[in-house]
């Protein structure tokens, strides 16, 4: 049978990474991660190919007109990710499950491209001050880029009710046991 995708999109510093990274840590899910392609630099203990396919701006441009993506997007200005086709087609044709860490309007894309071969998760953040909190705390982005992040933040809020579920990030391990139930569930469908 053909895999499944797992959308799963918020603004950033939502908890995004944390959430997937525990699902990976807890493994009661076959699921592989789509490592996508992007062309800002790496940041903190990043590694090429495991977080990201970090590329120059003028391999990403190539690997748009090679139509190499599912979907990409400019999420700030600049500053481009996308879902490469070699990250989902092979590993969903063998069988294998793929969950997706992408911006919200790509999140919207993938689930209006895949159907009910997708469930979209949105996390939510408890509040904007804590989504402040949790970008500095990180310490991987400068004040300039935590307020763009923040800036954004209120814009893609508005579009929680596009996806198939909400999961609020407020106690992490609650956040991931609802993550899990919902994806479970979806998979079993
Ligand atoms: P995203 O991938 O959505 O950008 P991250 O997973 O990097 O967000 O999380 C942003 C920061 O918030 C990280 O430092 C992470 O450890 C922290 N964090 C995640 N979830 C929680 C939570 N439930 N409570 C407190 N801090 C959290
Ligand atoms: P960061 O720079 O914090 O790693 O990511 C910034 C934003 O880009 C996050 O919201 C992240 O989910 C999103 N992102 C990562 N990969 C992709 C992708 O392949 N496509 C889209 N549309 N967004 C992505």
């Amino acid at each position: 049978m053909e895999g499944k995708i797992i959308i799963i999109s918020a603004p950033s510093g939502s908890g995004k990474s944390t959430i997937i990274g525990r699902l990976m840590e807890r493994g009661n899910i076959d699921m592989e991660f789509s490592v996508s392609a992007t062309n800002r630099s790496p940041r903190g203990e990043e590694i090429d190919g495991r977080d990201y396919h970090f590329l120059t701006t003028e391999q990403f441009r190539s690997a748009i007109d090679g139509d190499e993506f599912v979907e990409y997007e400019e999420v700030y200005p600049g500053r481009y990710y996308g879902t490469l086709r070699s990250e989902i087609d092979a590993r969903c044709a063998a069988g294998h499950n793929v969950i997706l860490d992408i911006d919200v309007k790509g999140g919207v894309n993938v689930k209006r491209i895949f159907g009910p071969r997708a469930v979209s998760i949105f996390i939510m953040p408890p509040g904007i001050d804590e989504l402040h909190r949790r970008l500095t705390g990180r310490a991987t982005d400068s004040p300039e880029a935590i307020a763009e992040r923040i800036g954004k933040a209120e814009y893609e809020l508005t579009f929680a009710g596009e996806f198939d579920h909400v999961v609020v990030n407020d106690n992490l391990d609650t956040a991931v046991d609802e993550a899990e139930t919902v994806i479970t569930t979806f998979l079993a469908s």
